[in-house]
Protein backbone atom coordinates (compact mmCIF):
# COMPACT_ATOMS: atom_id res chain seq x y z
CA UNK A 1 0.00 0.00 0.00
CA UNK A 2 2.79 2.45 0.06
CA UNK A 3 4.04 2.18 -3.85
CA UNK A 4 4.89 5.02 -4.92
CA UNK A 5 5.27 5.18 -8.59
CA UNK A 6 2.78 2.03 -10.09
CA UNK A 7 0.04 1.72 -8.81
CA UNK A 8 -0.86 -1.85 -8.80
CA UNK A 9 -3.89 -4.27 -7.28
CA UNK A 10 -5.03 -7.73 -7.16
CA UNK A 11 -7.17 -8.91 -10.12
CA UNK A 12 -10.84 -9.24 -7.95
CA UNK A 13 -10.94 -12.19 -9.89
CA UNK A 14 -8.01 -14.33 -9.65
CA UNK A 15 -5.45 -11.92 -7.62
CA UNK A 16 -2.67 -11.78 -10.08
CA UNK A 17 -1.38 -7.85 -9.38
CA UNK A 18 -2.12 -5.78 -12.26
CA UNK A 19 -0.70 -2.42 -12.60
CA UNK A 20 -3.09 0.56 -12.97
CA UNK A 21 -2.43 2.72 -15.94
CA UNK A 22 -4.38 4.31 -18.75
CA UNK A 23 -3.30 1.53 -21.00
CA UNK A 24 -4.52 -0.86 -19.34
CA UNK A 25 -8.05 -1.21 -20.57
CA UNK A 26 -9.00 -4.21 -18.60
CA UNK A 27 -8.35 -2.89 -15.44
CA UNK A 28 -8.76 -3.63 -12.60
CA UNK A 29 -8.46 -7.47 -14.08
CA UNK A 30 -5.68 -8.71 -15.38
CA UNK A 31 -7.32 -9.72 -18.61
CA UNK A 32 -10.68 -9.13 -20.49
CA UNK A 33 -11.46 -12.88 -19.87
CA UNK A 34 -11.46 -12.24 -15.93
CA UNK A 35 -13.40 -8.49 -16.60
CA UNK A 36 -15.81 -10.45 -18.43
CA UNK A 37 -16.41 -13.61 -16.10
CA UNK A 38 -16.58 -10.98 -12.78
CA UNK A 39 -17.94 -8.39 -13.72
CA UNK A 40 -21.74 -9.32 -13.00
CA UNK A 41 -20.95 -11.43 -9.82
CA UNK A 42 -18.68 -8.10 -8.55
CA UNK A 43 -21.68 -5.88 -9.00
CA UNK A 44 -23.56 -7.98 -6.59
CA UNK A 45 -20.67 -7.95 -3.96
CA UNK A 46 -20.76 -4.43 -2.88
CA UNK A 47 -20.37 -5.19 0.26
CA UNK A 48 -16.61 -6.43 -0.82
CA UNK A 49 -15.67 -3.05 -1.89
CA UNK A 50 -16.87 -0.96 1.44
CA UNK A 51 -14.05 0.29 3.12
CA UNK A 52 -11.89 -0.67 0.15
CA UNK A 53 -11.36 3.28 -0.57
CA UNK A 54 -9.18 2.78 -4.00
CA UNK A 55 -12.00 0.46 -5.39
CA UNK A 56 -14.31 3.44 -4.49
CA UNK A 57 -12.98 6.40 -5.80
CA UNK A 58 -11.47 4.73 -8.97
CA UNK A 59 -14.03 2.45 -10.43
CA UNK A 60 -16.83 4.76 -9.15
CA UNK A 61 -15.17 7.06 -11.48
CA UNK A 62 -14.89 4.41 -14.23
CA UNK A 63 -18.05 3.08 -14.22
CA UNK A 64 -19.65 7.03 -14.30
CA UNK A 65 -17.76 7.39 -17.43
CA UNK A 66 -19.44 4.63 -19.08
ZN1 LIG B 1 -7.46 -11.98 -13.40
Amino acid sequence: MTSKTLKSIPCPHCKTPVVWNSNNENRPFCSESCRNKDFIGWANEEKVMKGNSLYDDVLSNELLKD
